[in-house]
Formats: C-alpha cells, sequence, structure tokens
C-alpha cells in the first residue's frame, strides 16, 4: 500500500488507497466548494441548498445507497471518511450530509421493506432530496419512551398526531419526507412504539424552521406539528412495536458519523492553530517557539490521533458485522470530547482573534458544542457504556 495519507493523518490499516483517494476527494470539495461560503451561511443562518445540492451531485447523499436505485454504494468507511472530511471544514454540512445518510437513506435500506425502498430510495438516491428522522419531542429528549405522538388505525390509513423537536433536515425546500416514532398501543405503563414513514406532501404536517442555534447555523433545525396526518398501512417500518428496535439501530450507526464530524472538526480547529502558530511573531519569535504553546499542539495532536484510531477501529468492527454498539458509543464520546478540548486550545493559541468571526476557529468552537447533546448526550452514553461493563461475566 502506498502511504499517501495527508500531513497529520497517521497512516493505519484500516483505509485502502481506495478510502485515502476519497478522502482527498472529499477535502478538495470541501476546501474549493464549501470552506469560503460556510463563514457567509453561518452569519446569515441560511441553509444552502446550492451547496447540499452540489454534495447531491458527488453522489454524497446516497453515499451507502444500493446501485440499483442510483446510490453510490460505497462502504461505511467511506461515509466516515466523507463526513469527517466535510466537518474539518464546516459542522453545518458535515450535520446535514450525516443525518440524510444515516438517519434517512441508511435507516430506510435497513429497516423498509423492499416495497418501500423501492417507493422512496430512488428518490433520494438523485441527490436532490433529504429524509429527516423525528424521535426527539418535547418531553422525549434522551428519554425517547416519553414520546408522545400517536399514530391510530382509521379505515385502513395510520392517523398521525403530535409534535416533534429539533428535527434535523425537516424544514427545506429538499425535503422528501420524515420517519416518524409514534405510540401504537399503550397497555398499563408500557407503550408500543412504532415508526411511520411521512412523505413531506402530506396533508396535516407542518414544519417551522427553529432559528437562533449557536452552531450548525447553516443546517436546517426544524419544528414538525403532525395534526391528522394520515399514511397507508404500508408506511409502518417493520411492525408494531418496531419503533425501539429501528431507532436504536439507526442512532448506533449514527454515533460513529457523530463521532466523524467530531474527529474532522478538531483535526480541522488543529491545522488553523498550527499555522497560526508558526506565523504569528510576538517577543522576537513564533508563538509556536514557546513550549506552552508547542506542548499544546502536541496534547493536541495526540488525542486526535487516538480519537481517529478508535473510531476507525469501531468502524472495523461494524463492516465485520462484530458487535460495536458500545465503541460506537466510546468513539462518539471520546471523539466529541477531543473536539471541545481542540477547538477551544485552538482559540487559545490564535488568542483575541480565534474570537472573531472571520477566524477559522470561532465556528469550530461553537459547531463542537452539539456533538455532545446530539444522538445521545455524554451522561446517556456514559450510562450505555458503564451498564455494558456492569453486565459483562
Ligand atoms: C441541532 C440539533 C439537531 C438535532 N437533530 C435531531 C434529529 O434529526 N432528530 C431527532 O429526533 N432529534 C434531533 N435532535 C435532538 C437531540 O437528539 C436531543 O437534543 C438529545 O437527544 C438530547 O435530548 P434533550 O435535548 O431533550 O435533553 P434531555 O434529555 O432533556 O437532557 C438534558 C440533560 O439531562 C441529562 N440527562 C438526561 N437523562 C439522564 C440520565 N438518565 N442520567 C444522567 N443525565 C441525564 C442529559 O445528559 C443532559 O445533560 C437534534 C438536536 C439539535 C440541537
Amino acid at each position: 500500500m502506498k502511504n499517501k495519507e495527508p500531513r497529520f493523518i497517521t497512516q493505519g490499516p484500516w483505509l485502502s488507497d481506495q478510502h485515502i483517494d476519497f478522502r482527498m476527494k472529499v477535502r478538495s470539495f470541501a476546501e474549493e466548494v464549501i470552506y469560503t461560503a460556510a463563514f457567509e451561511y453561518d452569519r446569515e443562518e441560511r441553509f444552502p441548498q446550492e451547496i447540499v445540492e452540489a454534495i447531491g451531485k458527488q453522489g454524497w447523499l446516497a453515499i451507502n445507497g444500493p446501485k440499483e436505485f442510483g446510490g453510490s454504494d460505497a462502504d461505511f468507511m467511506s461515509f466516515v471518511l466523507l463526513v469527517e472530511e466535510l466537518a474539518r471544514v464546516d459542522g453545518s454540512m458535515a450535520g446535514t450530509v450525516a443525518a440524510h445518510n444515516s438517519l434517512g437513506v441508511n435507516l430506510l435500506n435497513s429497516f423498509g421493506t423492499e416495497a418501500q425502498k423501492k417507493q422512496f430510495l430512488p428518490g433520494l438516491c438523485t441527490g436532490k432530496q433529504l429524509w429527516a428522522f423525528g424521535l426527539t419531542e418535547e418531553n422525549a429528549g434522551s428519554d425517547s419512551r416519553g414520546t408522545e405522538t400517536t399514530a391510530e388505525l382509521v379505515d385502513n390509513h395510520w392517523v398521525l398526531n403530535g409534535s416533534k423537536l429539533f428535527i434535523s433536515n425537516a424544514s427545506n425546500p429538499m425535503t422528501a419526507g420524515v420517519t416518524i416514532q409514534a405510540i401504537t398501543k399503550v397497555e398499563g405503563n408500557k407503550k408500543e412504539l412504532s415508526a411511520f414513514i411521512v412523505p413531506f406532501d402530506t396533508p396535516g404536517l407542518t414544519a417551522t424552521r427553529m432559528r437562533n442555534k449557536l452552531m450548525w447555523r447553516g443546517a436546517d433545525t426544524a419544528m414538525l406539528e403532525l395534526k391528522g396526518v394520515k399514511v397507508p398501512l404500508e408506511n409502518i417500518i417493520g411492525e408494531p412495536g418496531d419503533g425501539p428496535r429501528i431507532t436504536l439501530g439507526a442512532l448506533d450507526n449514527g454515533r460513529l458519523t457523530i463521532a466523524a464530524m467530531g474527529l474532522g472538526l478538531a483535526q480541522g480547529a488543529f491545522e488553523a492553530a498550527r499555522s497560526y502558530a508558526l506565523k504569528r511573531k510576538q517577543f522576537g519569535k513564533a508563538i509556536g517557539e514557546f513550549q506552552a504553546i508547542s506542548f499544546k499542539l502536541a496534547d493536541m495532536l495526540m488525542r486526535i490521533n487516538h480519537a481517529r484510531a478508535h473510531l476507525y477501529q469501531s468502524v472495523w468492527l461494524k463492516e465485520n458485522n462484530l458487535p460495536f454498539a458500545n465503541e460506537a458509543a466510546m468513539s462518539k464520546l471520546y471523539c466529541s470530547e477531543v473536539a471541545k478540548e481542540v477547538a477551544d486550545e485552538a482559540v487559545q493559541i490564535l488568542g483575541g482573534r480565534g474570537l472573531l468571526k472571520d477566524s477559522p476557529v470561532e465556528r469550530f468552537f461553537r459547531d463542537q458544542r452539539i456533538l455532545q447533546i446530539g444522538e445521545g448526550t455524554s451522561e446517556v452514553l456514559r450510562l450505555v457504556i458503564s451498564r455494558k461493563i456492569l453486565k459483562e461475566e
């Protein structure tokens, strides 16, 4: 194997030459098409449809989508590299692409029937559509059993009522539909939760964009209202009661992509801090020559390398059909915490300039914050990991 990994990425056993070429392709795209625009759409809090469509044209809005429906059919490692390289430049686009692929295309492809796949995947594989995932509600955050949205059988249809909060990709012109978790039965204090396909043009479904976010200001995050939303019987995914199996399955994969966002963001922040440390002179020398600064850079890169090794190992477990849920939780937790530490140190290295909106690290400092909250908060992930430790014989 040739060693072609870019600087500050250690060659490991996980990536083929094709993966490394793919990384470089995404990197060039992100630097050429996204880097400059990201400052502007972040400031304006604008969903950059033209950029999401350009990403779609590359085949990256169905990166793991099956060939028969027009998807790119790449392996999961390529998806992780895609998200990592987008996040190295911009969190909003990394989040948009990750949520759509893992909680949209991949969820429908893994859990949908053949008929559902035939109906919805070809559109999603054109790269012109986005799919959303509606789990979170006012009273259902970390505890998704708090779901209050209901789905009732009426006249051979499912009729959904309720609302959802913080739903990615759910209120823009590319949104084609959303997967909704809803209660289908209550017995005593036990809820039966199921997952439904809801096309975006179904009467009774309204979406409102949530504004004034700290981070991911270019990403679309929405509130959904479902009032008598009527979908055919065959729009249930799996069987009644399969909701938790489907959402938890999707989230195990999703956590690997949140980890990739943390890793890419940390890489971007490290590289920006390093170039600044080489250029900025104080007391007659480059600040990188002060040990206080060079040791920070050493610690940043060490953490990034550990995070990458752990994440790629977790992806390897998944791709080899070995248990990976606990490792995915660890990767997500670790990479998101590395992102926090590295972005913070990068701001410190840039001094006052790191606090300005036109600095490359100010957005990293804000964008990293969601990574410790979305798809399992750090506290909940520690619960998941510690429960597994205590269960082992
Ligand atoms: C930008 C953005 C995009 C999002 N996209 C989506 C999406 O596409 N689809 C979707 O369904 N959701 C989405 N979410 C929602 C996200 O997944 C939730 O915010 C997350 O699950 C946490 O839920 P919560 O915000 O209600 O916090 P809560 O669950 O209310 O947690 C609040 C605090 O309590 C702690 N806590 C809760 N339970 C425990 C416990 N048992 N032990 C210890 N501590 C605990 C948490 O760790 C946290 O610190 C998104 C959120 C954001 C901000």
